[in-house]
């Protein structure tokens, strides 16, 4: 049975929760692969083969050292021995996830989670700036997020599918992240195209989930409904 780790709530996150939950050397621990973002919500993160990488609003990849903060994202240790299937005209992120719907539709209630690699005609992607303490919402920061827009470029999409139950914990539905192979590139998708992508996916059936520690996540009330600030910060429009 394959374990999705989580590090800390989204709703935590959305309110700005951005210090560290776990290092990079621990989240990495029983894990190779995934997406989040790292402490002070800077960068967006992309967890591939074990390397955590970052990818910057200044539109730059770094990688990150094992003593650095994530404050939130979700890995697995990513079976890369699964059967490997095609999907071919992808024209927008929906055409993605529509063609993803039959291999999630048979249970809905799981986690997933997706490598998808090949050439992207079009790859549309964003990145926060670094916060400083007083943190302030998710929403607040994605106000001044940098967007990109690559062309040609070959490379990764890493996603993750959370069931509906886990809204305020973690996004449900898809949340899909991009490294370029050459890892100069990457970030937290809002649009994409492809003619054809090569896709392995993974069913997680447990679910292994590390709180904050600090005071601040103490005392937050994260039972209030961000469903559709969550939303308009993420980019989903399905
Ligand atoms: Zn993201």
């Amino acid at each position: 049975m394959k374990t999705l780790i989580q590090a800390s709530t989204l709703n935590a996150l959305m309110l700005g929760n951005f210090d560290e939950t776990v290092s990079v050397r621990d989240f990495l621990h029983h894990a190779d692969t995934g997406i989040g973002t790292y402490a002070g919500l800077d960068g967006e993160a992309i967890f591939e083969d074990g390397v955590a990488y970052k990818a910057t609003a200044d539109g730059r990849v770094a990688v990150m050292k094992p003593e650095d903060g994530v404050a939130f994202g979700t890995v697995m240790n990513f079976d890369e021995s699964v059967t490997e299937f095609e999907l071919n005209g992808i024209s927008d992120i929906s055409a993605l996830k529509d063609a993803l719907e039959p291999y999630v539709s048979g249970n809905e209630n799981v986690f997933y989670m997706i490598k998808a690699q090949g050439l992207f005609k079009t790859m549309h992607v964003r990145s926060c700036f670094a916060s400083k303490k007083p943190y302030p919402t998710l929403s607040q920061v994605a106000q001044n997020q940098r967007e990109f827009h690559f062309e040609n470029t070959r490379g990764s999409v890493i996603a993750v599918y959370c069931p509906k139950y886990v809204n305020g914990i973690n996004l449900p539905g898809w949340h899909f992240h991009y490294l370029s192979g050459d890892k100069t590139q990457g970030g937290h998708i809002l649009g994409l195209s492809a003619e054809s992508l090569r896709v392995k996916l993974n069913k997680i059936e447990r679910f292994d989930l590390t709180l904050p520690q600090n005071p601040e996540f103490a005392h937050r009330d994260l039972c209030e409904d961000l469903t559709a600030k969550t939303a308009a910060v993420e980019g989903v429009k399905k």
